[in-house]
C-alpha cells in the first residue's frame, strides 16, 4: 500500500514504524493459509483443543451478557485472530448456539446476529470464507438461525469497529502476538525468544512491549464494546511466578531456536541472520496479566484460569508421530516469517531438525507452558 496514504490517518498507526526495516519479517506474520497438508488449517488441532476447553467460560459469559444486557434484539460478535480455516467458526457457533437455546428457555425472541471475523490483512480470508455456507447450514440445522458474517481485516492493535457497537468479543491463541519485536533486545543472541540463557534485560524488554500492546489492546476494545458487553480471550502464558527468564528446555521457540542453530552449524544459516531473528510474542503469566487489566481500568476481570496443554503428545501416539505432529504445529504458525527472514529453502530441513528435537524431549513433563483464560466485563 501507499505508505502517503497510511500517513494521512494517524489513528492506524501505532508506534510500529522504529522496528519497521531491522524486524521486516513481522510484517509477514500470519499463518500458512490454504488446506494443503502444511496449512493452519491441516494443522491446527491444538488450537481446537484449547476453544473446548474454555468452552464454559464463552458460554457462561454469552448468558450473562444477554442477561445483564436484558436480551438485545441485536447482538453483535467479533472474534479476534481468527486465522484460516474451520478454528474460525468454532467459538462464534458456540456463541450463537448458546444465545439461541437461552432465548429458547426464558420464550424470548432471538436476536439477529452479526458476526465479525477479523485477523491481519495477510490472513487467507477466503480458506475462511469458503466455510461460511457450511457453518449457516450447521445452524439452520442445530438452531433453525443463521448469522451474518463479516470480515475485519486490520491489527487488533488498532482501532477496527465503531464506537459502542460490539456486544462480545472473543478470541483464541491470538494475543500472545505482539505487535512487534521489541526494542533494546540486547545480548540474546542464537535465541529467537527468552531462554533460560537470556539476560534479564531481554525479559524486561519483551515484558514491556507486551504491557503496551495489551494496554492498547483494552483501551482500543473499550470503546468499541458496549457497557457490561464481554470478552473473552485465551492464549499462551505460562505458570512460573518466580524466574521470569525460566522456559523448559522443550520450550517450542527454545526447540526451533535449537533447530535454527543446527542449521547454522551446518553452514545453511549465517550466525548473523538467527541473531537478527526474535520473535513478536510474550506468554505472560497470571500476576502480569492481572497487572495490566487493572491498571488499564475500562474491564472488570470475571474468571482467569490457567490450563495444561502438550502441544506434540495429546495424542496417544509413538514419539516420532509426536515430534512430527509438533513440528507441523509450529510450522503453521512460523512460516510465513520464517520465509521471508530466512528464505523458502531451510525450512523443510528445519522441521526435521525439529521434530528430532521434540523426540529428544518425550519424557518431560510438568510442563510451565499453559493456557491462560480469562473473561472481563466492560464497567
Ligand atoms: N483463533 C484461531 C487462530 C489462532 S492463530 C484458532 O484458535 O485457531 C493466531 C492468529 O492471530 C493468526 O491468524 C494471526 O494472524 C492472528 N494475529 C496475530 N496478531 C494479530 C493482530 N495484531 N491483529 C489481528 N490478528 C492477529
Amino acid at each position: 500500500m501507499d505508505p502517503r496514504f497510511i500517513n494521512t490517518i494517524p489513528s492506524l498507526r501505532y508506534d510500529d514504524d522504529k522496528c519497521d526495516d531491522e524486524y521486516a519479517f513481522v510484517k509477514a506474520l500470519c499463518m500458512s493459509g490454504g488446506d494443503g497438508a502444511n496449512s493452519y488449517s491441516a494443522n491446527s488441532r491444538l488450537q481446537k483443543k484449547v476453544l473446548s476447553m474454555a468452552k464454559p467460560v464463552l458460554v457462561r459469559n454469552t448468558e450473562e451478557m444477554m442477561m445483564n444486557l436484558d436480551f438485545p434484539t441485536y447482538i453483535k460478535v467479533a472474534e479476534l485472530g481468527c486465522s484460516s480455516g474451520q478454528n474460525s467458526f468454532l467459538a462464534i457457533f458456540e456463541i450463537i448456539n448458546t444465545i439461541n437455546v437461552l432465548c429458547q428457555h426464558v420464550n424470548k425472541n432471538s436476536p439477529e446476529i452479526d458476526c465479525c471475523l477479523n485477523d491481519l490483512p495477510e490472513n487467507d480470508f477466503n480458506t475462511t470464507f469458503k466455510f461460511v455456507p457450511f457453518f449457516n447450514k450447521e445452524l439452520m440445522i442445530t438452531n433453525k438461525s443463521s448469522c451474518f458474517v463479516y470480515g475485519a481485516p486490520g491489527s487488533f492493535y488498532s482501532r477496527l469497529f465503531s464506537r459502542n457497537s460490539l456486544h462480545l468479543i472473543h478470541s483464541s491463541y491470538a494475543l500472545h502476538w505482539l505487535s512487534k519485536v521489541p526494542e533494546k533486545l540486547e545480548n540474546n543472541k542464537g535465541n529467537l525468544y527468552i531462554t533460560s540463557s537470556s539476560p534479564q534485560s531481554a525479559y524486561k524488554a519483551y515484558l514491556n512491549q507486551f504491557q503496551k500492546d495489551f494496554t492498547m489492546f483494552l483501551r482500543l476494545r473499550s470503546e468499541e464494546i458496549v457497557s457490561n458487553g464481554r470478552m473473552v480471550l485465551n492464549f499462551i502464558g505460562r505458570n512460573t511466578l518466580n524466574d521470569p527468564l525460566y522456559r523448559d528446555c522443550c520450550h517450542f521457540w527454545t526447540l526451533l531456536s535449537n533447530s535454527l542453530r543446527d542449521l547454522v552449524f551446518e553452514g545453511l544459516v549465517s550466525e548473523s541472520k538467527l541473531d537478527a531473528f526474535n520473535m513478536p510474542f510474550y506468554d505472560p503469566n497470571v500476576q502480569e496479566l492481572k497487572e495490566v487489566i487493572q491498571k488499564e481500568g475500562s474491564f472488570e476481570i470475571n474468571e482467569l484460569e490457567s490450563h495444561g496443554f502438550d502441544l506434540g503428545h495429546y495424542y496417544e501416539e509413538d514419539d516420532f508421530e509426536a515430534g512430527r505432529n509438533e513440528a507441523n504445529g509450529i510450522r503453521a504458525v512460523s512460516e510465513p516469517m520464517l520465509i521471508a527472514h530466512f528464505g523458502e529453502e531451510i525450512i523443510d530441513t528445519l522441521f526435521d531438525k525439529y521434530a528430532y528435537h521434540v523426540t529428544q524431549h518425550a519424557n518431560c513433563r510438568n510442563k510451565t507452558t499453559v493456557s491462560l483464560v480469562v473473561s472481563l466485563t466492560k464497567k
